[in-house]
């Protein structure tokens, strides 16, 4: 093409410029997911402490500057690739995938850290995508012969139930659950330290979170925590190196001091390896969150309810 600076070809570009503009805005706030999950990368290569503030920052300016490739990941205009609501197809409910496991769907009651039913629970149920399911099942075969049940406190998650723990930890004053789940951090730490993003795994349908039920004691295992607990005990590799299974009790990262002793870090490690062993990755912050490595819809975003499928 010719290069002719006409009036013309300024009324272009100046709309172009425009367009951009308009672009960024409408894109911006989609690409925060984006930020935290190159932010939780940096994080995972420098170790598991928490990022500074200044660090967090530095990330989200690399991460806009390479925003084009970012966007790549999530679709036509920065949006995120979301399935219809009614495309529950691939899915399955895991009373019946996993018949052995318990269900205790925290967010379908009011005993979790918002101390409300969370968005989009519409039934105490829990659904996973068939192929983490049949993963599941073969996790759960193997505990059983060694004692233990699965008990499953969330499986797919929808995006509005995403949406409803962004508006809650945007509410710094609403500390209702603070003593249970949070007693040791201020809320308004939660978007910054991680605990809270506004895209979740759990969206994808291959992600699961659980713990152990001893059939022997009749109680749940003691882990040593509680699911949701928000805090650097939660972490797997809390006083000790979950690669290697070994306790070493360093629990210097507790801001409060607390601990686990080697049998709690010895249970984590019991459900750990099972997962591990049936193609599940683990999360580097939350002992109780696994998602199916090979799952089936690693670009994917659901949004139907979480209820008895049809
Ligand atoms: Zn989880």
């Amino acid at each position: 093409m010719k290069k002719k600076n006409t009036p013309h070809r300024i009324l272009w570009i100046l709309l172009a410029v425009i367009v951009l503009v308009l672009f960024w805005a409408a894109s911006e706030h989609r690409l925060r997911p984006a930020y935290i999950g190159i932010a939780k990368l940096e994080n995972k290569i420098k170790g598991i402490d928490g990022i500074s503030a200044a660090s967090l920052a530095q990330v989200k300016g690399d991460a806009r500057r390479h925003s084009r490739m970012i966007r790549k990941g999530f679709g036509l205009f920065g949006k995120a690739k979301e399935t219809p609501e009614e495309n529950s197809d691939d899915f399955v409910e895991l009373a019946e995938a996993v018949p052995d496991a318990i269900l205790e769907i925290r967010y379908y009651s009011t005993y979790n850290f918002v101390g409300t039913r969370i968005d989009g629970y519409k039934q105490p149920t829990a659904l996973l995508t068939r192929r983490a399911a049949d993963s599941l099942r073969a996790v759960s075969d193997e505990l059983l012969a060694l004692g233990y049940r699965i008990k499953i406190y969330d499986a797919y998650r929808p995006q509005r139930a995403v949406d409803h723990f962004v508006r809650w930890a945007a509410d710094v004053t609403d500390t209702l659950m603070k003593p249970y789940f949070y007693p040791d951090l201020d809320k308004s730490v939660l978007f910054d330290q991680l605990y809270i993003m506004e895209k979740s795994g759990h969206t994808r349908g291959s992600t699961v979170d659980l713990t152990l039920f001893d059939m022997a004691t009749e109680k749940e295992v003691d882990m040593g925590g509680t699911f949701d607990w928000f805090g650097p005990e939660s972490h797997p590799d809390f006083c000790g190196n979950p690669v290697m299974g070994l306790y070493n009790g360093d629990n210097r990262k507790s801001p409060a001091g607390r601990s686990i002793n080697a049998e709690q870090f010895a249970n984590r490690q019991i459900l750990r390896e099972a997962m591990l062993r049936h193609g599940f990755k683990p999360l580097e912050s939350e002992w109780w969150h696994f998602t199916l490595a090979d799952e089936p819809y690693p670009d994917t975003y659901f949004t139907f309810p979480v209820r008895n499928l049809p």
